[in-house]
């Protein structure tokens, strides 16, 4: 029998590299090859050392550089090359990543593989843009839930996610923003509940939208806001001017709204 090398399904958390797990790092430095997302930032790619082979995977919502089949081969094929490699995936690899996806193509192979949690989007935009996502008075839970849809229907149980106790966090909600923030209301939530978009959350690019539901999609669209960005939607978004902590620096512009 060949020797076949244990796959890591890595995570990156959303951007600072500071924010990288130690573990993180640790195997990144370790690796033959990394096979990395579009979301992976800049300056945690520079953190792979220089002979280490880099391989992109990225994906864009239109513009599909390896289908999953692909990716899922590739893992398969350098973990029997004997090859140690890092599947390197933004935020967390088990929150609307697809790392769980990798890992039961991994397990189906009979190839050993490892999952290092990263910080999650919400987890970091929301700390970084002064949200908490809970908070005893005016939130008592949080959903994640992924705004983006196949076949152009959304299919979310709005009446459960309009819940004004709850924070919602929408990944990959950019595209569908109107609709999200018009179901909400209409399920329910009243249309002055305090509402985010944080672009690029952690980095030094990072801007955040502060809103309210029914304005938030003009506000978003007005500040021209693009991909990556993360919807915040609750009360505990009105905390975000007093628990802006972060030190204003080039690039970096908080706007408000309503
Ligand atoms: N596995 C990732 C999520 C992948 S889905 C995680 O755990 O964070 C991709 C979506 O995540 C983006 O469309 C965006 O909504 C969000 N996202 C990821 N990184 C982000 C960042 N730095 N700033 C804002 N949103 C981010």
């Amino acid at each position: 029998m060949e020797p076949v090398s244990t796959v890591f399904i890595v995570g990156a958390g959303p951007g600072d590299p500071e924010l990288l797990t130690v573990k993180a790092l640790r195997l990144i430095s370790e690796a033959d090859v990394v096979v990395y997302d579009r979301l992976v930032s800049e300056p945690i790619l520079e953190l792979i050392p220089a002979g280490t082979t880099r391989i992109f995977a990225g994906k864009a919502a239109r513009d599909h550089h390896m289908p999953q089949e692909e990716i899922n081969e590739l893992l398969v094929g350098l973990a029997r090359g004997n090859r140690k490699v890092v599947r390197l995936k933004g935020g967390d690899p088990f929150i609307f990543g697809r790392g769980s996806e990798e890992a039961v193509h991994l397990a189906r192979n009979g190839i050993p593989f490892e999952v290092v949690p990263g910080i999650t989007a919400s987890a970091g935009c929301a700390a970084y843009a002064g949200i908490p996502l809970t908070h005893r008075g005016l939130s008592r839970g949080v959903n994640f839930v992924t705004g983006h849809c196949q076949e152009g229907h959304l299919d979310l149980n709005w009446k459960s996610l309009a819940d004004p106790d709850t924070t919602l966090v929408v990944y990959m909600g950019l595209t569908n923003i109107s609709l999200i923030c018009t179901e909400l209301i209409a399920a329910g939530l009243p249309a002055d509940t305090p509402a985010a978009a944080i672009h690029k959350g952690t980095t030094p690019e990072q801007r955040s939208v502060l809103s309210i539901l029914e304005r938030l999609a003009d506000d978003v669209q007005g500040a021209g806001l693009a991909a990556p960005t993360l919807l915040v939607v609750g009360r505990v978004v009105e905390l975000a001017e007093t628990l802006n902590w972060r030190l204003p620096v080039s690039g970096d512009d908080m706007e408000a709204h309503g």
